[in-house]
């Protein structure tokens, strides 16, 4: 046998001459890591490491960057930054006349009668501001997009609720309003928009929204295209770039996802697509509990445990929302497939509702996941009820989103064992002026000290606001808020390790993959991110300013950038 013909016993991978983070308290510093089939093969000295390098191993010397697993965002709303791409962008257009000449270019190419769609007028991501950041302070009108686009429907889109704050303001031009039925005579079906109108009572074109999770689409712009399968497939091949740019490799969408969102990463995993791990919860469509109870029983048997698929595409559960409006939900239901920016099926849930249908998920063996912002002293009763007939905590039911919480109810959790995940730069950063009046000055916020003391498996994830887990990090250790930079429940700052952890290792509980991914030990996933500084050490007010240099998922470098 000649020399060729043997085995190569070598790792794939050999990064070394780093610092290595491995979040394994077994071991939990070191200076090299192999990985070999997929999986980390051995971590150690830079040494000892490099001797299992062989003819085809790939061996890159960090230089003393920081290596840590990949980051796996549990409240990650994924799918929705590469749709953002799909559309003309306005962003850093300081003025109307800017704002026309990028309608007026993108115009010229576009055929007759074929849609312009853009993005919101502002800075993204958050888009804060609005028109307000223009020269004019106001929107464009019906006839200002007229003039440079005649021939084509013209739609500014507002903003959607995660990027920045209401009001949101939507410009359409002559043809987009006619297309869309809008005219002196519409009135919008749900609360919270406005049609704004000229002084004989003529749309202007511009909508107003004040909702916290815009309507507008789903009420009154039937003809502005949509998402469809392809876009969004196209849309998750961008967002998983993006993500694995900033080193992370899983993803959890906790808040479910509608049957066209699932579909697309289905498709993308069936072509091997996939290099960011996703694990999905549905986002049911049924109306009540009657067609809740049929689906549960004859349709989501592949959802029900743990759930079903293999370490890169998990289906796991369902969502089951906690209050909103019918009429929305009516709404949005019409518009199915189509679930906007969202990528999830609008719902109302009474309180009394609540509980049913968590009672119908328990007994069909479905993990529940809740968002429940400052909500969970209203549903804890229904989650206690519901323990008293099913092991939820053992089932790992998520509770999600939360923000204003009491202690005992904090305490409540814990006895139930389940799973908590956080959205820190939703509630702290964007939202943090909604609790600056609170007597305890946002201490029941979000209190992530107060979840670990208490033992709580709490895990964070971005919210795609920004989506990068360096901000998120940021937020939790230093918890600014946004308006006046003001630190919000001072004492509920977490370290610099304790962010990294709810945001690697902790995340791994969400798919029952402790032991598999979240550390850099022997045997787990290779899923690794090389990170320009060491967030365990730095001062807390950089962590935003982290960058990732090298992103490997299951053994393969997804992102370099060295
Ligand atoms: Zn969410």
């Amino acid at each position: 046998m000649s020399s060729k013909q043997l085995p190569e016993v070598g790792a794939d991978l050999v990064l070394t001459d780093g610092r290595v983070i491995t979040m394994d308290p077994a071991s939990p510093l070191a200076e090299a890591v192999a990985v070999r089939d997929g999986r980390i093969m051995a971590v150690g000295t830079s040494s000892e490491i490099a001797q299992l390098a062989g003819t085809k191993t790939e061996s890159i010397k960090l230089d003393g960057l920081t290596v840590i697993p990949g980051f796996n965002d549990t409240h990650a709303h994924m799918d929705r930054e590469g749709l953002k791409a799909q559309r003309l962008s306005l962003a850093d257009a300081q003025s109307i006349a800017e704002i026309l000449q990028r309608i007026a270019d993108v115009a010229a190419k576009t055929p007759a009668g074929e849609w312009i769609v853009t993005m919101p007028i502002g800075a993204p991501p958050c888009y804060f501001g609005g028109p307000e950041t223009l020269t004019e302070g106001r929107m464009p009108t019906r006839q200002e997009l007229d003039g440079v686009a005649p021939d084509n429907p013209v739609c500014i889109a507002g903003i959607f609720a995660n990027w920045g704050a209401p009001p949101g303001y939507t410009a359409l031009n002559s043809r987009a309003l006619e297309l869309n039925g809008i005219n002196r005579d519409t009135n919008p079906r749900c609360s919270g928009l406005e049609i704004e109108r000229d002084g004989s009572g003529e749309p202007t074109g511009v909508i107003i929204e004040t909702n916290q999770r815009p309507f507008v689409e789903f009420d009154l712009l039937p003809a502005v295209p949509r998402f469809g399968l392809e876009e969004r497939i196209d849309g998750i091949r961008h967002s998983m770039q993006v993500y694995n740019a900033v080193g992370t490799t899983s993803v959890y969408e906790g808040h479910g996802l509608g049957a066209e969102t699932i579909s697309a990463y289905r498709e993308l995993w069936e072509k091997d697509e996939l290099s960011v791990r996703v694990a999905l919860t549905l986002s049911p469509a049924w109306r009540d509990i009657a067609e809740a109870k049929t689906i549960m029983r004859d349709w989501l048997g592949h959802a029900r445990g743990r759930g079903m698929g293999d370490p890169w595409f998990w289906i796991t559960g369902v969502h089951i929302a906690y209050g909103g409006e019918a009429s929305v939900a009516d709404l949005a239901r019409q518009d199915l497939p189509n679930t906007g920016w969202s990528g999830f099926v609008e719902q109302a849930v009474s309180p009394n509702e609540f509980r049913d249908y968590c009672l119908a998920a328990a007994e069909h063996d479905l993990r529940v996941h809740t968002i429940v912002g400052d909500d969970l002293q209203d549903l804890i009763p229904a989650l206690v009820h519901v323990a008293e007939h099913y092991p939820i905590g053992e089932r790992r039911w998520v509770i999600e989103h939360i923000a204003r919480a009491r202690q005992e109810d904090l305490e409540t959790l814990k006895k139930l064992g389940v799973l908590v995940t956080t959205i820190p730069a939703y509630f702290i950063w964007k939202g943090g002026a909604w609790y600056t009046d609170d007597a305890d000055f946002g201490e029941s916020v979000v209190a992530h000290r107060s979840m670990l003391d208490l033992g709580i498996p709490v895990a964070a994830g971005t919210d795609n606001i920004p989506y990068d887990p360096f901000f998120t990090m940021w937020v939790m250790a230093t918890r600014h808020e946004r308006h006046e930079n003001r630190v919000l429940g001072p004492n509920q700052r977490i370290s610099g390790m304790e962010s990294l952890d709810l945001l690697t290792a902790r995340g791994a509980w969400l798919t029952f993959e402790e032991g598999q991914k979240g550390m850099l030990s022997p045997g787990q996933y290779g899923d690794i991110a090389v990170l320009s500084d060491d967030p365990t050490s730095m001062d807390p007010e950089d962590l935003r300013n982290l960058r990732c240099h090298l992103t490997v998922v299951g053994g393969k470098v997804v992102h370099r950038d060295l």
